[in-house]
């Protein structure tokens, strides 16, 4: 049977009552008297013992009763009764006849007390005839060699407190060696750490008695799973169920439990083992069930006492934004140190600062978070709803699951963001330019705060009579616009709004117009817009001064206040300053000036620049304050351009502006050129260094003269042609035969605009002027810089066109341009190719290979690696011959990878450039 396996526990027997061990006489109830006879005599090993004997052979019709003292039988259930005894053979008795028995019979009466020492027969129950295995023929009764006889008898259930064991002889010969009386019992054992009592065996042969065990001490049972065995019938101890288990911060040592040592613990009863401390932890005390942390670390609720003690992350790093009107998105990687936890999420805490004094507060709940504001596993959140104009602060915190147990200080990466593009301020100085009987034209100035790129008007008009409860709208694009059919000899109101990206700004005061009276005779059809006036070149006045003096406004000296010097011109320094002209409010101006000892022709090129400038009055062309010739130094004060040169500032703030906020500049710089080249002025010098940039990131070309003053510009070299060249920004056909006309010019501003787009890159690198005229003869033309969409790198190539007649005209590039900035889904870039390619370079693990197959050009993972370009650095720095010496020939993979390198470059720039502000 499955269980005897498990029957391993030795029985052992509590005597009730043994013949041998009384020493005196046992006194026992003999009836009748001449039966059963007490004799003392010697066991076999010559120790002294009480027996009983009968042998009345010879007479039939024996009845011989031996009565034992009365037995209490205590908790036992069944008795056993283990006789020993010897028989006489009755064929060896010489002259026996039929009346000799070879047996004796065995009997027990329960009784709770003693009854006297009569024997009633009929109250006894039998328990066995016994007879002798073994019986003798020969030697005396009592005689050593004379066959002893062990028979064991079980008596049970017994119910009374106590009983008798009665032997009836019917004429046998017998000596009753022996009587032992006894119970069984499972004694007191520990097992599976449970301690299970003495316990008496059941009433039944197959009964087992199943015993609860109670736990030593520091254990505890094991749930759902209580210790249990059962104690067989033979005093065993079977089938053990269940068991203790030591409690936490003990283990298991032999049949006890111990406290776990020093530097270890045992968090749970289920462990087997004490267990080390984990990383960061500690204990100095036995029997613990876990470890502290140390200093700094901590466990999160949810932490088993198992895992190592950890601490809140250090700050997100690499933190990008990108600015969107009142969307600020924001971009990081992961924090260098997480804690030694991998539960990190990032929270951004917002706050609205004020200007000055400055003071922040928190953002509140009228500000959207995409995905969410805490709990982001992604590295990157989009923030909506932010008011225009406002400065706001973005902290971007690294939090684990110990960040809120943590008291040390918080750790984040933060930003502060302008959101710029409000609505634009409103349209205030509205002239009446010509006012007829049908028709009114109107002009004005840009808003102060165009906070964008002002796409387009709208004037709202009424009758004055009518209030404003019937009114129309006309829309112009340009700063100006005429209203037809409309009354004669009627007064209207006119008010003017300005529309951005960032939509409508409020309308302007109201401004009274009243139409001239109905002339009889030809009614006035069609009214023309003056033509925009013609630039005039200054070399044609014979007298240089006169026209200075035509174009521009003789300054008083005093109404000028130089504060610093600001740059460096061919002439003299640039200096910043203020101009406070009567009954005007002073304005910033930058004041160019003449430096002493200069010669005639010095001072006339000088000047020449003031003349051509003073003939310019459009919102992307810097505006010409006024001159002073008429004392020492002499200057040239033009508006202040808070930003100072395009190329210089997209460096600084690489990466830092959204698609559509560069092509915002990109359109100012358009409709500049627009204007100039409306006006007959060819530039010779468009490139980012030469064009302005205002606080309201305004755009305004500058850096006017003749073609002489292009010796002025560093860029510009000696061609075969003659003369000098700033090569990279110039068109064949200016290079090759110096025809410079505004399609050239629309040539270099296809330049600019990748100068813009790729944040201030060099053009073609560092390739040499030679290389560049080769390779734009040969077709090469600059691919589309990173993040630049499709559709503008597109209007570059157009501006490349080889046959200057197929470029675009600046009218048509801001018209491209704004159509783009008011279909923003129009800029989009493949983004997810671009972001793949960026996250592998940001990651400063990134490999060639996945570099390689991010731009699809993994076909060249073998050439890279054979010629030892093991590294993105190593790659970063790679120029297109060492692009064309691995062997790729083709000259459009030339071009994506070369493109790509780019990208790297700046990136890696942007990662631990002044781009990134943790
Ligand atoms: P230019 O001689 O025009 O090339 O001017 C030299 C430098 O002076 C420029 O690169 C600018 O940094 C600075 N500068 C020139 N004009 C202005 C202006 N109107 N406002 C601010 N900075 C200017």
């Amino acid at each position: 049977m499955h269980y005897c396996k498990c029957a391993l526990y030795l029985s052992s027997a509590v005597t009730l009552l043994d013949s041998k061990a009384q020493q005196t006489e046992l006194e026992w109830i003999s009836s009748p008297p001449s039966g059963w006879e007490e004799i003392s005599g010697l066991d076999e090993n010559y120790t002294p013992i009480r027996t009983y004997q009968v042998c009345q052979v010879m007479e039939p019709n024996q009845n011989n009763w031996l009565r034992t003292n009365w037995i209490e039988k205590g908790d036992a259930q069944r008795i056993f009764v283990e006789l020993k005894f010897t028989l006489r053979d009755c064929n060896s008795l010489p002259g026996v006849v039929g009346s000799c028995k070879e047996t004796f019979n065995l009997y027990y009466q329960e009784a709770d007390v003693e009854v006297g020492r009569n024997i009633r027969e009929s109250q006894y129950v039998k328990i066995d005839t016994i007879a002798a295995d073994e019986s003798f023929t020969q030697g005396d009764l009592g005689e050593r060699k004379m066959k002893l006889n062990t028979e064991v008898r079980i008596i049970g259930p017994l119910s009374r407190r106590g009983f008798y064991l009665a032997f009836q002889d019917v004429g046998a010969c017998i000596a009753l060696v022996s009587v032992k009386v006894y119970y069984k019992k499972c004694w007191s054992i520990i097992e599976n750490l449970a301690t299970f009592p003495d316990t008496v065996t059941g009433s039944e042969f197959s009964s087992l008695v199943e015993v609860e065990g109670t736990c030593v001490s520091d254990a505890e049972e094991e749930a759902d799973n209580s210790p249990k065995m059962h104690c067989s019938a033979e005093g065993e101890w079977l089938v053990p169920i269940g068991k203790c288990i030591c409690k936490a911060g003990f283990h298991q040592k032999g049949d006890a439990c111990e406290p776990c040592g020093r530097g270890f613990y045992k968090s749970s009863s289920q462990d087997l083992q004490c267990s080390r401390c984990p990383a960061h932890s500690y204990n100095d005390r036995e029997g613990s069930w876990r470890c502290d942390c140390e200093d700094g670390y901590y466990r999160a609720l949810s932490d088993p006492p198992s895992v190592a003690c950890t601490r809140p992350p250090s700050a997100p790093q690499n933190l990008l934004y990108n600015i969107n009107h009142t969307t600020v998105s924001l971009e990081w990687t992961p924090p260098a140190d997480t804690g030694g936890r991998n539960d990190v999420t990032y929270r951004i805490i917002c706050r609205r600062c004020t200007w000055e004094p400055e003071e922040c507060f928190p953002c509140g709940s009228n500000v959207g978070y995409a995905p969410q504001q805490s709990g982001l596993t992604d590295t990157y959140v989009i923030i909506t709803d932010l008011l225009a104009h406002a400065n706001y602060t973005f902290e971007v915190e690294a939090v684990n699951g110990v960040s809120d147990l943590s008291r040390t200080q918080r750790l984040f990466a933060a930003i502060s963001i302008a959101t710029s593009q409000a609505a634009p301020s409103q349209v205030s100085e509205v002239i009446k330019e010509r006012v007829q009987q049908h028709s009114v034209q109107l002009s004005w100035q840009e808003p102060e705060q165009p906070n964008g790129v002002i796409t387009e008007y709208e004037i709202k008009y009424y009758e004055k009579d009518q209030k404003d409860r019937i009114y129309s709208t006309v829309k112009s694009k340009s700063t100006s616009a005429t209203v037809n059919n409309l009354k004669p000899s009627t007064a209207y109101i006119f008010q003017i709004r300005a529309f951005t990206a960032a939509g409508y700004g409020t309308f302007g005061p109201r401004v009274e117009v009243t139409t001239k009276e109905e002339s009889t005779g030809s009614g006035e059809q069609n009214i023309k817009f003056p033509g925009t006036k013609t630039y005039i070149d200054p070399e044609t006045y014979e007298d240089p001064n006169r026209a200075v003096h035509q174009f521009a406004k003789e300054l008083d000296a005093s109404c000028i206040k130089i504060e610093r010097v600001i740059g460096a011109g061919e002439f003299g320094e640039v200096c910043s300053g203020r101009l406070k002209l009567p009954g005007k409010r002073d304005v910033s101006v930058a004041i160019k000036t003449l430096k002493v000892g200069y010669t005639e022709k010095q001072r006339r090129d000088f000047l020449c620049e003031a003349s051509i400038m003073g003939q310019f009055d459009h919102p992307n062309v810097v505006h010409l304050e006024g001159v002073v010739t008429r004392g020492k130094p002499v200057m040239i004060v033009i508006e202040y351009m808070e930003n100072g040169s395009l190329d210089a500032f997209l460096r600084k703030h690489d990466g830092q502006f959204t698609v559509i906020q560069l092509v915002g500049m990109l359109r100012g710089i358009a409709a500049g050129m627009r204007y100039l080249s409306d006006m007959g002025y060819v530039h010779r010098d468009l490139a980012a260094r030469n064009i302005l940039v205002n606080s309201n990131l305004v755009c305004k070309v500058s850096d006017f003269g003749l073609s002489r003053v292009i010796d002025d510009d560093p860029e510009a070299v000696y061609t075969t042609t003659g003369g000098k060249i700033p090569v990279r920004w110039t068109a064949m056909e200016a290079i090759q035969y110096r025809k410079f006309t505004s399609a050239s010019d629309v040539w270099s501003y296809g330049i600019v605009m990748w100068e813009v787009m790729s944040y201030g890159e060099r053009p073609y690198w560092d390739m040499s002027n030679q290389d560049v005229i080769k390779a734009i003869e040969e077709g090469y033309r600059l691919p589309a810089p990173m993040d630049c969409p499709p559709g503008l790198h597109q209007l570059m190539l157009d501006c490349w066109q080889k046959d200057r007649a197929d470029r675009p005209k600046f009218d048509q590039i801001v018209g491209i341009l704004d159509k783009m900035i008011r279909n923003p889904n129009t800029l989009k870039t493949q983004l997810g190719t671009l972001l793949y390619a960026r996250n592998i370079i940001l990651r400063n693990n990134g490999t060639v290979p996945e570099w390689l197959e991010a731009i699809k050009m993994e076909r060249y993972i073998d050439n890279f690696t054979a010629a030892g370009y093991s590294s993105l650095e190593s790659v970063a720095r790679m120029t297109i011959e060492d692009v064309m010496s691995l062997g790729i020939s083709l000259v459009g993979h030339q071009k994506k990878i070369m493109s790509s390198i780019q990208t790297m470059r700046a990136q890696m720039l942007r990662l631990h450039g002044t781009g990134v502000q943790v």
